[in-house]
């Protein structure tokens, strides 16, 4: 797989820096948009192959999201879906206007409302100490501690956020928020700008195609919600762009506006491809098209 995969990012340098940076989070403005990493970890032998910028840490963004869906899934089971629901939303990650319609139910745990909810179900069981919590998981996933987040990206969006606290008070109105906002959304902006490198995040996802078990053999989730998970990544891990990215890649994935696009296939290979320049629906340009050419290169796609 590391020759699909070196063969694929050739294919795909030409879009390099491409697209947009994200801009309406100021501090993320500022990142080169041509750079690029990817890693790969395949099922069983666990042999890595790293390209790029291997060392690179970026803000992961809504890749966070998968996190604190797993956690809560392991903490509530199907009493989740009570309050978030699982269909793909057809409107952008801080859309207001289906939350109305919904009772404050949001569409699926991978829009901003969703992930407010996770993360309102983590600060319930943990208090101040949520993100520690979802934040020393992420490590323990990754087999590196010394991963953190960063305080200006956090600043950056927090003090920008106006939307997710618009989501966060609506959704209260609905009792769909139990906690204080600002404990939810301090949790959840400090979650979106923990950095992380390629490798660092294929580790994290190894569990997705490994049954629920991390990359030592330690029980991240059981294999039903491990099916699940992946389930909603192929409907909702890539916002209103779901339908594309099934279409040509194929695969369960979860992308972030930092410029990650994470995937797993079941018993074959965890994959990262990060750079920042995105398109219009916030998923990174170059990593959609190299993970387009490496699963028809490989044939290795869950279709
Ligand atoms: N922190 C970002 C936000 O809340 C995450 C969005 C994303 O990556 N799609 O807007």
């Amino acid at each position: 797989m590391k020759k699909q995969l070196q063969e694929s990012i050739e294919l795909a340098k030409h879009l390099l820096g491409q697209g947009h940076v994200a801009t309406y989070i100021p501090e993320l403005s500022k990142v080169e948009p041509k750079q690029f990493s990817a890693a790969i970890i395949c099922h069983s032998s666990l042999e890595t192959f790293e390209f790029g910028e291997k060392d690179k840490l970026f803000s992961i963004q809504s890749v966070s999201k998968l996190f604190s869906l797993t956690l809560a899934l392991n903490e509530l089971d199907d009493k989740l879906w009570l309050r978030t629901n699982k269909e793909p939303s057809g409107m952008a990650f801080n859309s207001l206007v289906q939350l109305e319609y919904e009772q404050g139910i949001p569409r699926n745990p991978f829009i901003n409302a969703g992930a407010i909810v996770t993360t309102d179900i983590l600060c319930e069981k943990y208090g101040k100490d949520a993100f520690a919590k979802i934040l020393s998981f992420i490590q323990t996933l990754a087999g590196n501690d010394s991963i953190n987040f960063d305080e200006n990206i956090y600043q950056s969006e927090k003090s920008t956020g106006h939307r997710n606290y618009a989501l966060a008070y609506f959704m209260k109105s609905y009792n769909n928020i139990h906690c204080d906002v600002d404990l939810v959304l301090d949790t959840y902006f400090k979650m979106c700008s923990i950095m992380m490198s390629s490798t660092d995040l294929a580790r994290a996802f190894y569990f997705l195609c490994n049954g629920g078990l991390d990359i030592k053999g330690n029980v991240v989730t059981n294999s039903r919600h491990t099916k699940r998970i992946n389930a909603l990544m192929m409907s909702c891990g890539t916002y209103d762009n779901v339908g594309e990215v099934a279409y040509r890649i194929g695969l369960p994935c979860k992308s972030g506006v930092g410029g990650a696009i994470v995937a797993a296939l079941a018993n074959n290979y965890s994959i990262c491809v990060w750079s920042p320049a995105l398109n219009e629906k916030g998923n990174s340009l170059f990593g959609m098209k190299v993970l387009e050419e490496f699963t028809t290169l490989t044939g290795k796609s869950s279709f």
